[in-house]
């Protein structure tokens, strides 16, 4: 078996002296292997998540990067993480800064993490595949729909070139009308970009259209884990029948994986 990008090995996340939002869970994200991680809320999944970004801590368990643990006070492996490791938002009015034009947001990476070559081409670059024209760089994001808006954010996480592309709730906050083509978008960009995508999300079928395998977390614990065709066809945990029952489907939606 291949090192994984990413690993959570019996990994327990305690908050105070009572909250326990992660319980021994142990969690691989493998290379051109897309995860979707569900749950209601509570489950644990924005705790894992700032976990896979290196921008939390476990209690106790280990997080491997590439089968190494990340050193937080090495800056230039930090740097190399988060080239590498990106990350789209919920909400993409509160992600993007409203005093900064485009062009600047998602060349920022490019300036913070200290990536060589030309920034303005390759800015220019990623909003044409994200469907954005190269004459939006110099407009301001409240000058765009929201739909419109999560594309920048996503144009500004694959401004370095990631390997992982981590996505929390990604179209929760939009339209319902618009959420199929984001969810399109990020499927083209999987496939074109060879993206390792890591979806969090209550939405268990958003997940089947962009992951292959898939995460069930409830109450801190992994309760189910699998091909992603599997958990959502013959889900064995009552809580992911649950899950699926609650959940509206999208049209038109196949599992993927
Ligand atoms: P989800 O993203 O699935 O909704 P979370 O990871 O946000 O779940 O939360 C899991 C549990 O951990 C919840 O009980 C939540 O209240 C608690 N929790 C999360 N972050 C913190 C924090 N910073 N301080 C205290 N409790 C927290």
């Amino acid at each position: 078996m291949s090192t994984p990008l990413l690993e959570l090995t019996g990994v327990t996340r305690t908050f105070g002296r009572t909250t326990q939002a992660l319980r021994g869970v142990d969690l691989r994200v493998e290379a051109g292997r897309g995860v979707g991680i569900v749950g209601e809320s509570g489950a644990g999944k924005s705790t894992l998540l700032r976990l896979l970004l290196a921008l939390d801590s476990p209690t106790s368990g280990t997080v491997t990067y590439r089968g190494e643990p990340l050193d937080r006070r090495d800056r230039s492996a930090v740097r190399r993480f988060r080239r590498d490791v990106q990350v789209v938002f919920q909400d993409p009015r509160s992600s993007l800064d409203p005093r900064q034009r485009v062009g600047s947001i998602v060349a920022e990476p490019l300036r913070s993490l200290r990536v060589e070559g030309d920034h303005r081409a390759r800015v220019r670059e990623v909003l044409a595949s994200v469907g954005l024209d190269a004459d939006v760089v110099d407009r301001y994001p409240a000058q765009f729909s929201g739909g419109q808006r999560q594309r920048i954010a996503i144009a500004r996480a694959l401004a370095p070139r990631p390997s992982v592309l981590v996505a929390d709730e990604p179209v929760s906050a939009l339209d319902v009308s618009v959420r199929r083509q984001v969810v399109d978008l990020l499927a083209r960009l999987r496939d074109e970009h060879g993206l390792t995508l890591v979806l969090v999300s209550h939405d268990i079928a958003i997940v089947g259209q962009l992951c292959e395998r898939t995460v069930v977390l409830h109450d801190g614990v992994v309760v189910e884990e699998g091909a992603t065709r599997e958990v959502l066809t013959a889900p064995r945990e009552p809580y992911t029948q649950r899950l699926l029952a609650a959940v509206p489907r999208l049209p038109d939606a196949t599992p993927a994986g």
